[in-house]
């Protein structure tokens, strides 16, 4: 195994389309869809539902294939790369084993892997540091809020070391303060790590805030309506969002968003 060149595209995509082939009609989700991130970014996906954001993150995580055109994870195939574990997956929902303390919620995948005692708790404390979770370690998923069990999804995914963060909507079920407080941490943290960030959102405060760029998605099929590049401070607050730069930035997403649909919200 070579170590991936420092230059080389974290992803890059080219002409893809994905269609799924259902009992009924099939269904094209991405259509013609180019784009390369570089190592080290923090990218967001916006759109409405159904635009293919869901269906874009598995291609990349090698769950689905595309139907047309290609694509490279840190200049691998998504096989790869998932076999590699470059990436770390974060959803939804933080889907722990309720029945499993904190610690051995990081633990366990890693113990898949086959790595040594010693190693797996060294990254679990560490991961679990990171994400202002020590002191936790011996706690269930139940004793925690839904914002520090998010937070332990995001520890387990780090904990893997990978050069790519997926995040799938990791804070939409979370209420407007505690997401607002992760959004903080997430930040922080990209800005320590430096790991690749692919974000999905509904959100266009969140995906202002946190990413240098900006995807822009339309609906059916999904394809790539606008990339919109941000550059706020990289020690920015909360407090950035009242800045006119915030706002032009998120008043361009606006009208990329409305664009793209065949009604006004
Ligand atoms: P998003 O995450 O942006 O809401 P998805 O990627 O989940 O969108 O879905 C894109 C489109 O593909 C939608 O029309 C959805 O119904 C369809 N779709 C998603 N997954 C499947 C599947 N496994 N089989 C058939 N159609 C699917
Ligand atoms: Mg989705």
């Amino acid at each position: 195994m070579t170590a991936p060149d420092a230059r080389t595209a974290a992803i890059d995509i080219r002409k893809l389309s994905l269609t799924y082939h259902t009992a009924d009609a099939p269904v094209l989700a991405l259509s013609d869809v180019d784009l390369r991130v570089q190592r080290g970014e923090f990218v967001s996906f916006i759109g409405p539902s159904g635009c293919g954001k869901t269906t874009l993150m598995r291609v990349i995580a090698n769950l689905v294939e595309p139907t047309d055109g290609s694509i490279t994870v840190n200049g691998m195939s998504p096989e790869q790369a998932r076999l590699q574990r470059a990436y770390g997956y974060v959803f939804q929902a933080p889907a722990l084993y309720p029945w499993r303390t904190v610690r051995r919620n990081l633990t366990l995948p890693l113990e898949i892997m086959g790595m040594a005692k010693a190693e797996r708790r060294a990254r679990a404390e560490k991961y679990l540091a990171l994400v202002g979770l020590q002191g936790f370690e011996n706690k269930f998923p139940w004793q925690l809020s839904g914002g520090m069990q998010q937070r332990v999804s995001i520890a387990r995914a780090l904990g893997f070391e990978p050069d790519l963060l997926l995040m799938d909507e990791p804070f939409g079920a979370l209420d407007e303060i505690t997401r607002d407080h992760l959004n903080e941490h997430l930040l922080r943290l990209w800005e320590r790590t430096r790991v690749t960030v692919i974000f999905v959102t509904h959100s266009i405060s969140e995906a202002v805030f946190l990413s240098n760029r900006i995807v822009v998605m339309s609906p059916r099929p999904g394809r790539i309506l606008e990339v919109i590049d941000s550059d706020l401070p990289p020690d920015r607050t909360l407090d950035v969002r009242e800045t006119a730069a915030f706002l032009k930035i998120a008043h361009r997403v606006r009208v990329a968003l409305r664009a793209g649909h065949s009604y006004d919200d």
